[in-house]
């Protein structure tokens, strides 16, 4: 039997089995991956996920579930980045999904690809092959869109998505004041131009959330080449020299050996897929040697790039305008809620994070759209706490693209160890000045009609951050993530990739790596879609390869 480059775990392996592909990771990509691959009856697929099976939760079927899976932990790697500086020292709570589906099944179902440019960026950057039209098929592969006819959108595809099914007055508002100055209302914000206002579009089915795997995964359970295995934590890769041959997984019943006669896909995610790399010896040598692993392949980039959309919540307390707030707070509201989304899946209860969207350009001599902002029909301080007491809703203010650059080390050679997570938010003097810019934009936003006639008070940041410095105070303080790290096993055909274009590791054949971290540069908007993109890109990717192309 082949052995690992490292005898290092002191159990011994209860079992071994053998598949011919064998996918880590059951999250958003690793579904997609999964699920088309086993479309082929002659490819054996094993899936494995540290998390568990969850096909009946209702918490994750309803789009407003994701606050109450947030608040509970349930489904959730509970990471934390380390004291951020440019944050004032404070830690900030990064969720990811830890259950079949993974973020996809407990995130905010925002369905937005970002700007076409997004990805002639990335084609420029190094990853060949992954320009606006390389990937614009895979897009609509992935996707069903469930609206007028729109040029790009996927008409058959297992993802389903449509504009948000409830529009409250609030959102209305923020819509016509985008629009009064100056804006479109966007018919389409997956279309070619995205700048403008209109309704969130969701991936929702029904009002349902469309995940991958519920949409992708679930149809393909019961086929004979598809393996499905939750509740097992992968340890490290297993290699031949430098062949990878398969994982080490730490199952139910000890420790698991998992071989693959033809290749592994790593999709463990933008935290996971680098802290299982250096697990395995493929790093910086250095980190590595310093965490006792034996290096098997120095790479530099590993757990390096890491990208995150951070933001800053413009709260508002507001007239009595049908706010979930109000609702949450009367005596029968909740109910009234339940009972509307019961009967016909609208209501607030369709919602995930934003009900409304507009991308804007706040920076002066901006190209191209440089700020996200979201609509919420309520107000939190952060989900861990319901909503205010108070009639009132939001919008954040999300950084498209920013130049700060995070980092995933190793904390120990452990792998139950959490690893050490560090965002570097605001390190960029351009990130600092596009969130004081974008705190003054919005403002100028709700002053416009009709949004003005609603709002009362600015609650954050408040009047207290008038002049730049205080803004930007205050945005170290209060300001957190739109949960969208990627980037950190990027590909490329630079040495600093850890990862070349084809998405095979460098420096080690038959390993492939196919989640949000092969990202080169973060999109302009929520992740998810291009995530989905990769998978399916991932899975043409090894179909070629076994046809031998
Ligand atoms: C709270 C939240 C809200 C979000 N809102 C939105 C939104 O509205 N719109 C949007 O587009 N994006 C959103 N995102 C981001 C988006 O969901 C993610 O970027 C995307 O799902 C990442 O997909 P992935 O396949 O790279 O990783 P994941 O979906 O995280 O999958 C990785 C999988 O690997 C498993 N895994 C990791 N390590 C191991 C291990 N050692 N052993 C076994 N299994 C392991 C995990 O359990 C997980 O199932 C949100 C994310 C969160 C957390």
């Amino acid at each position: 039997m082949p052995e690992g480059p490292m005898p290092r775990d002191a159990e011994t392996v209860a079992a071994t089995y053998a598949t011919d592909v064998l996918v880590l990771g059951a999250g958003s990509a690793g579904c997609v991956v999964a699920a088309r691959l086993s479309e082929d009856a002659g490819t054996q697929v094993a899936l494995i996920e540290a998390g568990p099976a969850a096909w009946n939760e209702p918490w994750i079927r309803i789009p407003a579930g994701f606050a109450r899976l947030y608040a509970s932990g349930k489904y959730d790697w509970r990471f934390h980045t380390e004291a951020e500086p440019g944050l004032d020292g404070r830690s900030i709570h990064w969720p990811r999904g830890k259950v079949v589906g993974g973020s996809g099944a407990v995130n905010g179902l925002v369905f937005l690809r970002g700007s076409p440019r997004d990805y002639d960026r990335w084609a420029q950057s190094g990853a060949r092959g992954w320009a606006h039209d390389d990937v614009l098929p895979f897009f609509q592969r992935m996707e069903t869109w469930d609206g007028p006819a729109s040029e790009g959108r996927g008409t058959d595809g297992p993802i389903h998505a449509a504009e948000a099914r409830h529009v409250s007055t609030g959102a209305k508002a923020f819509i016509d004041s985008a629009i009064a100055m100056g804006y479109p209302r966007v018919k389409d914000f997956n279309g070619p131009w995205h700048e403008g206002a209109g309704p969130m579009q969701m991936n929702v089915k029904g009002g349902r959330r469309s995940h991958s795997a519920d949409m992708f995964l679930r149809p393909a359970r019961r086929r004979a080449n598809l393996n499905i295995m939750p509740g097992r934590g992968i340890r490290r890769l297993l290699f031949e020299g430098t062949r990878c041959i398969g994982a080490l997984v730490k199952g139910p019943a000890g420790l698991e050996r998992w071989e693959a006669r033809r290749e592994v896909v790593l999709c463990a995610g933008a935290i996971g897929t680098p802290q299982i790399l250096m697990l395995s010896g493929i790093g910086d040598g250095a980190h590595l040697a310093e965490m006792g692993i034996p290096v098997l392949h120095h790479s530099r980039g590993v757990g390096r790039n890491l990208q995150d959309h951070f933001l800053q919540r413009m709260r508002y307390r507001t007239k009595p305008c049908g706010t979930v707030n109000e609702l949450w707070n009367a005596p029968l509201g909740k109910l009234q809620m339940a009972a509307r989304y019961a009967w016909d899946r609208r209501g607030p209860m369709s919602i995930g994070a934003a009900e409304a969207n507009l991308f804007a350009r706040v920076l002066p001599g901006a190209e191209e759209p440089d700020m996200q902002y979201l609509f919420v029909n309520f107000t939190v301080t952060t989900y861990d706490v319901g909503p205010d007491a108070h009639p009132g809703f939001m919008f954040s203010a999300c950084q498209c693209r920013p130049d700060s650059r995070g980092s995933i080390t190793l904390r120990s050679p452990d792998p139950d160890a959490k690893p050490v997570i560090r965002a570097s938010y605001l390190d960029a003097p351009h990130d600092q000045r596009l969130m004081v810019e974008g705190v003054k934009y919005a403002r100028r936003l709700a002053a416009q009609a009709p949004l003005a006639a609603l709002i009362e008070e600015e609650l954050t940041p408040g009047p207290r951050a008038a002049t730049d410095e205080e803004i930007l105070a205050h945005v170290r303080r209060d300001g957190g993530t739109v949960y969208h790290p990627c980037g950190t096993a990027r590909m490329g055909e630079d040495d600093l990739a850890p990862v070349d274009p084809l998405l095979r590791v460098k420096g080690v054949e038959r390993l492939r790596v196919a989640d949000a971290s092969v990202m080169p540069l973060i999109p302009s908007s929520n992740i998810q879609p291009a995530v989905l993109m990769i998978g399916e890109r991932a899975a043409a990717l090894l179909r070629g390869a076994a046809r031998g192309g």
